[in-house]
């Protein structure tokens, strides 16, 4: 398992998915891409990763290994890059895309930067999951393609999966509830058994 390890905090995922008895690896080059079964795109700063995944030439590597199927789990700025239309991007920022959905950044304003409370994800299963919120991004608008899995009370769709293609507004990496790796490295065991 691959973790893009460009900026962000991506040790945290590299934890999760080695507890779970995962070899997981940094990915900053796209050679590395080539030895990988799944991917994790971390939280971080969208703006900021998109520059340095074009400046290290990975960017285009990347969309190549999301069209080709391969697993790829993006929390907060990740599901960023994960998405096909971002509403607010800084001036010239680009995503990877693959994600049937746009996402509107730095959603949840600044008085409520950063807040947790708790999401049903019927796929995760029960009981609901503990969501912490950093500066989060929220996704405005669900495509055909894609299926809102995580829902708030208040109707704002915070994690999304199509395929191989997961997102979440928050950070399960935070928490000690590995659910989303462990549903994610299920998705990465199936491919790589293809
Ligand atoms: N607000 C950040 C962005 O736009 C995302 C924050 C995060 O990943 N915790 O990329």
């Amino acid at each position: 398992m691959g973790v893009l390890a460009l900026q962000g905090d991506f040790r945290e995922h590299l934890a999760v998915l080695t507890a779970l008895g995962a070899e997981a690896v940094p990915v900053r080059r796209a050679t590395e891409l080539d030895d990988i079964d799944g991917l994790v795109i971390p939280g971080g700063e969208s703006s900021v990763m998109d520059k340095l995944s074009r400046m290290f030439d990975v960017a285009d590597p990347l969309r190549e290994a999301i069209a080709s199927g391969m697993p790829v789990y993006g929390t907060c700025a990740g599901l960023i890059m994960l998405a096909d239309r971002i509403v607010d991007g800084i001036s010239g920022q680009q995503s990877l895309g693959g994600l049937d959905v746009s996402v509107r950044r730095n959603a949840f304003g600044s008085q409520t930067d950063s807040f947790e409370t708790d999401v049903d994800v019927p796929v995760i299963g029960e009981p609901p999951v503990h969501a912490v919120f950093i500066r989060a991004p929220v996704v405005d608008e669900v495509g055909p393609a894609a299926t809102a899995i995580g829902v708030l009370d208040d109707g704002r769709v915070v994690a999304v999966e199509q395929g191989n293609l997961m997102g979440t507004s928050f950070h399960p990496e935070v928490t000690n509830d590995y659910r989303f790796h462990a549903y994610f490295l299920d998705k990465a065991r199936a491919w790589a058994s293809r």
